[in-house]
């Protein structure tokens, strides 16, 4: 399997992606996890990207596409891909096509997850991740056994400082412009499946395993 999960920052890409992660076998590439982990330990690409992304911008789309060249070189890529977060950009997909073209794959599939803004919000608000394994919580949605602890490693768990009200308007518009554009593109190639992304995570997961079925078949 190899899928891109398009959608507003809070829509469920990370939420879902896991689900195809785990039926696949396929390796889930999360490019906010894989920059964050960089923040964290301040490596040259954790510094030039820290300014951006507390502004709730886009990191530039040339450190992204090496940063995504590399890691679908690497070898439990080879199995396939679960893109959650990229691209976001035209540059990121031209680019995206570029690197499968050089390996001689392609996308099978591209889903994008609508939902309202006001869920967005809602969702964003309560978003806690874990600091270990990258597992997605929601304080009243999806809440773990224990208040601020991993159910799956024990890690601690946080909310994102990029998870504030002016950062979460600036990134929605941010998607709105450079992102949204991307369904159309996809819709072209005729590999766009749209996805309603109100409900809860099991009916939205319902919803994505109805589609594969449907290109399964
Ligand atoms: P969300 O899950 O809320 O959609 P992500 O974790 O995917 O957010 O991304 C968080 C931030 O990391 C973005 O606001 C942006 O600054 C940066 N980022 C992640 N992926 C990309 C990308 N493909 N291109 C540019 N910036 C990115
Ligand atoms: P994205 O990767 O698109 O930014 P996430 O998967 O991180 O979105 O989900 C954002 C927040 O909303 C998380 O706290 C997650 O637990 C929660 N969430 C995801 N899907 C749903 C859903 N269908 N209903 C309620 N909450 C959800
Ligand atoms: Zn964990």
């Amino acid at each position: 399997m190899r899928a891109v999960f398009l959608g507003p920052p809070g829509a469920g890409k990370g939420t879902q992606a896991k689900f195809l992660e785990e039926r696949y076998k396929a390796c889930q590439v999360s490019t906010g996890e894989i920059l964050r982990k960089a923040v964290r330990e301040q490596t040259p690409l954790g510094r030039k990207a820290a300014k951006h992304i507390d502004k709730g911008k886009l990191v530039p789309d040339d450190l992204m596409v090496k940063l995504v060249a590399e890691r679908l070189r690497e070898e439990d890529c080879k199995k396939g891909f679960v893109l959650d977060g990229f691209p976001r950009t035209k540059a990121q997909a031209d680019g995206l096509e570029a690197i499968l073209r050089d390996v001689g794959s392609r996308l099978d599939c591209v889903f994008s997850i609508q939902v309202p803004r006001g869920i967005i919000i809602q969702r964003l608000a309560g978003r806690r991740t874990c600091k270990r394994c990258g597992t997605l919580y929601h304080v009243l949605f999806n809440p773990s056994k224990r208040e601020g602890v991993c159910d799956r490693c024990g890690g601690e768990l946080y909310q994102r400082d990029d998870d504030r009200e002016e950062t979460i308007t600036a990134r929605l518009d941010v998607y709105e412009t450079q992102t949204a554009p991307l369904t159309d593109y996809y819709r072209k190639q005729g590999l766009l499946r749209e996805i309603d992304g109100v409900g809860s995570v099991e009916e939205i997961r319902g919803r994505l395993f109805q589609a594969l079925r449907e290109i399964e078949a």
